[in-house]
């Protein structure tokens, strides 16, 4: 194995290292971690100033997870789960940004990170089979291996309106918060987008402002989070039997260890519905009332329409200005087919005085001016624009590296030219030695994204380790099994609800990007019987050399 050097980065040689990472974050860092214990010499290489990803950069007020932290936490070493209590249901962003911080320090891992650091090419070298990656800063590095761990929400939408640049005042994007926060107090303030990020600050960018104006082109389901301690019913059945909770949650649909329903919305009385789904209204779980309601809540159009009329029907009883409370209830997706949000408060905060809603499908943004915002039919004059507009999901990361060249001078942005194309979501045909972590065809943001990193990483390190013992220098997929892929998940999607909504998951939200559903809609557990099959198997659809 090619030993890491260091002071090759320095000196601006090139860095020789078996596996190069993309990206320093939950995937990342425990890439590195099983990496070097695997042996092989590593470094990974990170845009910004020290590790946490996606917890690094969105620093929005409100910013938290919307899965419980007890099961959104690094599983693989049990010593690592009880030296660290987390102190709520759903973390705040300092916080899981201290856990990240916490799991560098105690494996040493920053030691091999090359901060401020972008990625900015990358090229297969055919003769010496060996990758080559450009940089911004520093040393370019050549490696055996390309591992990309660069997020699927990491790669900010810039804002489509015109005139962003003749605005006086101050612009924010959540995705890229400042570091040492902003002063809202007082301000006229607008925020753009009502995805996760603008549902989670809205409540409390609302008690700073002197006013408040949400712009929303596409209203989403919000669920209230009802934060607190870890609920007492899932601590127990974590501390009951810890192994268990955690093999059971890799083998789910999402990633969270809840049972499949089997009850079907047509076999409960409408008294027996509503009685669980104000259960699970009071529960505060995205996964629970996205799974436990009923068996065909995500796969049947009828069973689903169920939980938008009740959801639709606490938005009415929150919201006290009618039309108001017209403008936020979704009507375009079915619930699930789009990540719905958690929030706190988000409703009712549609009741302050100094709050006001713009709805954007009557009266579109014609231009940013100096001064602030125009309508269709009116302007706005405010001190701050706050743009919530969410990310280039999935792909928008790895596309920035441009090009990825790989076999035969193919680049990717070719090659995905009309949509993403993957052998699990795990590795491209033409594309040797290069993986992507919880990429497009691999279930990634339909699930709690720490089980999904865990599954690819200790999947891809062992088939690392399995390929140098048997003395294979190149894997790479084929364009049958790709092929192949492609229409598994294309059958899978015609089981769910997603196929019926444009969303980020399909790259409806950026303008120009080809509609694709990216996310594998076949559930976790299967997924991993996939990735275990293709090994067990002989490596299936992979050719070794
Ligand atoms: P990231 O955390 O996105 O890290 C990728 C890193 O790669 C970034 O630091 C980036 O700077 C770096 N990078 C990218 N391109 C380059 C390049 N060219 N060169 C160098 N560096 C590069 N998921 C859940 O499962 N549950 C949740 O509750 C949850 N909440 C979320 C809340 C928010 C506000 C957001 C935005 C996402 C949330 N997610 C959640 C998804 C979240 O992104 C993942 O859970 C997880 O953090 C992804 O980790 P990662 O290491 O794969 O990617």
């Amino acid at each position: 194995m090619v030993a890491a050097r260091a002071s090759d980065a320095a000196s601006g040689a090139i860095q020789q290292v078996d596996v190069a990472v993309v990206g320093a974050g939950f995937a990342g860092l425990y890439l590195l971690h099983r990496l070097r214990k695997a042996g092989f010499s590593t470094v990974a290489l990170e845009e910004a100033g020290d590790v946490g990803g996606t917890w690094y950069w969105n620093r929005y007020p409100g910013a938290r997870c919307d899965i419980q932290t007890i099961d959104y936490s690094y599983t693989f070493d049990p010593e690592l789960e009880t030296a660290w209590t987390w102190s709520e249901k759903y973390a705040t962003q300092p916080e899981i940004l201290r856990y990240l911080g916490f799991v560098a320090d105690r494996y040493d891992l920053r030691r091999d990170i090359r901060f401020k650091t972008k990625v900015t090419e990358a090229k297969w070298d055919e003769a010496a089979e060996r990758w080559r990656l450009g940089t911004d800063n520093g040393a370019p590095v050549s490696c055996r291996y390309y591992i990309m761990a660069t997020g699927c929400l990491s790669a900010p939408k810039p804002p489509e309106i015109d005139g962003v640049k003749d605005f006086q005042g101050a612009v924010y994007f959540t995705g890229r918060w400042p570091h040492e926060g902003v002063n809202l107090a007082g301000k006229r303030i607008a925020v753009i987008g009502t995805g996760s990020s603008g549902i989670q600050s809205i409540p409390l960018i609302a008690e700073q402002a002197a006013h408040l104006t949400v712009f929303q082109r596409t209203p989403n389901f919000a669920l209230p989070a009802h934060n607190g301690p870890a609920p007492d019913d899932r601590m127990s059945l974590l501390q009951g039997d810890r192994a268990a909770y955690r093999e059971q949650a890799r083998q789910s649909m999402a990633g969270v260890p809840y049972p499949q329903q089997t009850a079907v919305s047509w076999q409960l009385s409408d008294a027996e519905r509503r009685a669980c789904f104000e259960e699970a209204w009071g529960k505060g779980d995205l996964v629970y009332i996205l799974t436990q309601l009923w068996a065909d809540q995500a796969v049947d159009f009828d069973g689903n329409a169920l939980i938008c009329d009740l959801i639709r029907e606490k938005i009415t009883t929150i919201v006290k200005d009618p039309e108001t409370a017209a403008a936020l209830m979704p009507h375009d997706h079915p619930f699930g087919a789009k990540r719905p949000c958690l929030d706190t408060n988000y409703y009712a905060t549609y009741n302050r005085p100094n709050v006001k809603l713009v709805n954007l499908r009557q009266e579109p943004i014609k231009a940013i001016t100096a001064g602030g915002i125009v309508t269709d039919k009116r302007s706005f004059d405010v001190d701050v624009i706050v743009f919530a507009t969410g990310f280039d999901a999935m792909t928008g990361a790895i596309r920035a590296v441009h090009p990825i060249t790989g076999r035969g001078g193919k680049s990717l942005s070719d090659v995905w030219a009309q949509g993403p194309q993957t052998y699990l979501g795990l590795t491209v045909a033409g594309f040797p030695n290069f993986f992507m972590i919880t990429g497009p065809g691999s279930p990634s943001v339909l699930s709690n994204m720490a089980v999904s990193i865990e599954q690819h990483v200790d999947w891809i390190v062992d088939r690392l380790t399995a390929l140098r013992d048997a003395g294979f220098s190149t894997i790479e997929a084929t364009e049958t099994a790709q092929a192949g892929w492609g229409q598994h998940m294309a059958d899978c999607s015609m089981l769910t609800l997603h196929r019926l909504a444009n969303t980020w998951y399909t790259g409806a939200n950026v303008p120009g990007k080809v509609h694709a559903l990216m996310p594998y809609t076949g559930g976790v557990g299967p997924y991993r019987s996939i990735c275990d099959e293709v090994v067990g198997r002989g490596m299936l659809g992979f050719r070794l050399t």
